[in-house]
């Protein structure tokens, strides 16, 4: 029934042409009766869910009437949603090798085509045609931007440079984000392969391009420590903390790193800072352990109770009552190692990071984000500050107690 819905106002357009062509002006809002039957037929090869023979009656159709470019346009994108792309192949494939089209209606035609052949994982084909249509102006922007995601997806990112430079001076997008981290992926290639120098200079590019973009400098402070200038390292950490703090989390075993290699003195100190500023559950781990190993039990549980009364986080509630268990066996209660356990399958299910633009979660860190492809959109999921009933707001505080 999907397809009849979808069909019905193709089917009272495609009536109404036929009627204003043949010259015979019938009325078709009633009864369509002034539409071509074959249409019909069509239609009804579709209800008795025969969509081939729906399709061969409409390319016939299209044979005879030159109008009807947009019905089978329409049937392509519904066969291509419905993931049948086998069909939506054939259909652009009959609407390309017809000679009546016009330039416009032929760059669009073609340009469905290499969506059906990504579709179907035909890089290369789609690649062509992609190219074809950059080559002869039509659908420019939408072709580049399709090159780009099969080169994303291709891993090949020196054409993606390419591609992104060529829509930059076609569109008003200016593609910075992207640019700057396809320089990243060619900095940690280059990185891979012991090409220090030419990842150095894909990392300036990066940072020409984009200069917030912390994913360079998060490089560049790595190649540092792998250089054997912790210090230097250091100072690059502190840096992106401030500008970056949504990153702060998955810098923080390499910030540890660097710490441990400058000696231990001051790791509670560095970390505290850090915390002051922007406090995140792993870094509230962190340094709940450097509070521990330099100051001790007691003082460890002080900052666990501060913190846990100004966020609700359960990581802080697990280490907390660990904390308890191990060292405070007095302050426990019967049950809470079974509570520990409960924690502790809460802390696993929830998500560590989230997709500012599509709300996707993760565990890890990706740079560009698997669902809807946003580069630099995935960040650190913040401890939600802990809002007292009284603090809440009027409504809230009403739905709470209704
Ligand atoms: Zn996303």
């Amino acid at each position: 029934m999907e397809w009849l819905f979808l069909l019905l106002p193709i089917a009272a357009a495609s009536g109404w042409l036929v009627a204003q062509r043949s010259g015979t002006h019938k009325r078709v809002d009633n009864s369509c009766h002034g539409a071509d039957p074959v249409f019909f037929r069509g239609l009804n090869y579709l209800l008795n869910e025969q969509p081939d023979k729906a399709i061969d009656v409409f390319l016939k159709l299209a044979e005879v009437d030159g109008e009807t470019v947009e019905t089978h346009l329409a049937l392509g994108a519904l066969f291509q949603r419905r993931g049948e792309v086998d069909r939506a192949i054939r259909i652009h494939q009959h609407l390309v090798a017809r000679e009546t089209l016009s330039s416009a209606q032929r760059g669009y035609a073609l340009y469905e085509l290499g969506r059906d052949y990504m579709l179907a994982g035909l890089f290369d084909r789609a690649e062509s045609l992609f190219q074809e249509l950059v080559e002869q102006g039509l659908q420019e922007r939408r072709a580049l931007r399709s090159l780009i995601e099969i080169y994303q997806a291709e891993k090949d990112w020196r054409r993606c440079l390419e591609t992104a430079d060529q829509l930059r001076w076609r569109s008003d997008r200016p593609m910075q984000t992207e640019i700057a981290h396809y320089h990243c992926e060619l900095a940690d290639e280059c990185l891979r392969h012991a090409r220090r120098d030419e990842a150095r200079t894909h990392l300036l590019d990066a940072q020409a391009v984009d200069p917030n973009c912390i994913r360079a400098t998060m490089i560049q402070a790595q190649m540092e420590m792998d250089g054997g200038d912790p210090a230097s390292a250091l100072m690059l950490y502190r840096h992106l903390a401030r500008r970056g703090p949504d990153y702060l989390p998955a810098m923080l075993p390499q910030l540890l790193r660097c710490c441990e290699r400058l000696g231990r003195k001051g790791v509670t100190k560095e970390l505290g800072d850090l915390f002051q500023a922007h406090p995140s559950p792993p870094l509230m781990l962190e340094l709940s352990q450097a509070i521990e190993r330099e100051y001790g039990p007691k003082a460890t549980l002080d900052f666990l109770n501060d913190y846990l009364s100004r966020h609700a986080d359960l990581v802080g509630a697990k280490r907390l009552l660990e904390l308890r268990l191990s060292r405070f066996p007095e302050q426990t209660a019967a049950g809470d190692a079974q509570l520990i356990e409960v924690l502790r399958h809460l802390v696993a299910a929830q998500p560590s990071y989230r997709c500012d633009q599509c709300g996707f979660e993760a565990r890890a860190l990706h740079w560009q984000c698997p669902s809807c492809k946003h580069w630099g959109s995935i960040k650190a999921v913040a401890p939600q500050p802990l809002v007292s009933p009284a603090g809440l707001p009027p409504s809230r505080t009403a739905t709470v107690t209704h």
